[in-house]
């Protein structure tokens, strides 16, 4: 099967051809640990997550990087906020990352740097552009000499006269250029500094990536990702650096995922629509944010409000349902096959990576999620169909990092959390005794207090159903 993917260096779809057949080697830029992460860091973590999976169900063999910016203006100005060194604040941060990333089902990377710990290399490969004169030093600073790499602006189409246009000229600056950007940064007062040939400072950051991607990848790889914010002029300066420094080119395809807006507007703090993975988790069964980012299109911008959320949160009780009707009736056996994978929907599977295969479109993938759950729906649990059909709900569900949760399970808490919410006053143990004491008023024919055993787990919120004289509950 072909996998196209829409190159922003090219602005195409693209038939992806690997460097090495049968292997793919991916670098996505990590997050700047100052923080905790917000939504926009969901996405692209999301969408290159099943990126990756899509590879490895092609059978590609998958090298993934993703690092850690831990040095860097950020850092510096919020260690000195906090008053904390940055080696904690980027500790403390990197833990906050690694959580939210499990919490949403992204995989751990196959390797994630730290900037600092390679900042020999970052000396050395600015070292060798000032020998290449691409770069010069002023000040202790180091600077690189935009307008002698000829193809600058060749990933987000800017050209060089545009740039100027757009920069305001700065008096008695170290620069040659307005345009130049900074390889390496003269120490400041305060600031963690490094040795270097031009006295002691600390690396820029573009100059991190270029680093960290040829070491793990080497100096040619085939996919960069990143958010499109980060076109300019990060990865425009990444692909300067790398390209001047190694007389080779970069990296071969740059995919870009559209940014996130909260309520039709554009995320940020001073908005106060800011979102961070941790507060939308307490809200949001986390499966439901990964339903929903993949909702999109990973190029698309995406809205995110509390609606499409609840429209989200339907669709996936509706899959997860017709799961956990079939599992509540299913032969032991047939489900241990559909476990194991040995009966599979060929023809499913192949719609299902077609659509993957045209540059990633989830929603239509997703959408043969939901003919297999109509199909459960209408097929007899006991027949050999109804089995495939659930086994390869789950095999596609695992792509995609979806329904990961025991069917009966995901019924049992809130998928959306509202703060006038009373349904999480009962635990599951309190409802399952008082289910217990509703059935022996039944058997009983206490009618009067098996009603009013209903009543109370209505009013907390629990949907009971008596379904062939057992009864299940859900959350609301
Ligand atoms: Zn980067």
């Amino acid at each position: 099967m072909e996998l196209k993917l829409y190159n922003t260096l090219t602005n195409k779809k693209e038939i992806f051809k690997p460097i090495e057949p049968g292997k793919v080697k991916i670098y996505t830029c990590g997050v700047t640990v100052y923080d905790h992460c917000h939504l926009g860091h969901a996405r692209g973590s999301i969408n290159f997550d099943v990126m990756r999976n899509v590879f490895k169900a092609l059978g590609y063999e998958v090298t993934y990087v993703k690092n850690y910016t831990d040095i860097d203006d950020k850092m510096i100005k919020r260690s000195l906020e906090r008053r904390i060194p940055i080696a904690e604040l980027a500790k403390e941060n990197i833990e906050s990352h690694d959580k939210d990333m499990a919490d949403l089902g992204v995989n751990p990377p196959d390797q994630a740097p730290k900037a600092t710990d390679y900042i020999d290399d970052m000396i050395e490969i600015t070292r060798k552009l000032v020998e290449k004169g691409y770069a010069y030093e002023s000040n202790g600073t180091v600077f690189f000499r935009v307008r002698k790499f000829d193809e600058y602006g060749k990933l987000s189409g800017k050209n060089i006269d545009d740039l100027m246009s757009g920069i305001r000229v700065e008096i008695d600056s170290d620069k040659e250029d307005a345009l130049d950007f900074a390889l390496w940064k003269a120490a400041k007062p305060g600031e963690p500094t490094w040795e270097s040939p031009w006295g002691p400072g600390r690396p820029g950051w573009h100059i991190e990536c270029s680093v960290m991607s040829k070491h793990y990848l080497g100096e040619t790889f085939d996919i960069h990702t990143g958010g499109s914010d980060l076109i300019f002029p990060h990865h425009e300066n990444e692909i300067a650096q790398s390209e001047c420094a190694n007389d080779k080119p970069y990296a071969n395809y740059w995919l870009h995922n559209g940014m996130i807006k909260i309520r039709s507007q554009k995320m940020s703090k001073s908005l106060g629509n800011f979102a961070t993975i941790k507060d939308l988790v307490k809200q949001y069964q986390p499966e439901l944010i990964r339903f929903f980012t993949l909702s999109a299109q990973y190029r698309q911008s995406l809205d995110f409000n509390h609606e499409a959320l609840a429209k989200s949160a339907e669709g996936l009780d509706r899959i997860y349902g017709a799961m956990e009707k079939y599992l509540s009736v299913a032969p032991r056996e047939q489900l241990e096959n559909s476990r194991n994978k040995s009966i599979l929907i060929q023809s499913e599977i192949d719609t299902f990576l077609e659509a993957m295969c045209d540059d990633l479109n989830s929603p239509k993938a997703i959408a043969v999620l939901f003919e297999l759950t109509r199909k459960l729906n209408s097929l007899e649990a006991s027949s050999d169909e109804a089995g495939a059909v659930y086994g390869t709900l789950l095999h596609l569900g695992e792509i995609l990092g979806l329904l990961r949760i025991p069917a009966d399970q995901w019924f049992k808490t809130p998928r959306i959390r509202t703060i006038a919410a009373s349904n999480e006053g009962l635990s599951d143990d309190e409802i399952d005794s008082l289910i217990d004491q509703r059935n022996q008023a039944r058997k009983g024919k206490n009618w009067e207090l098996a009603d009013k055993i209903r009543n109370q787990l209505q009013d907390a919120s629990i949907v009971l159903e008596d379904r062939d004289g057992k009864t299940v509950w859900r959350r609301k």
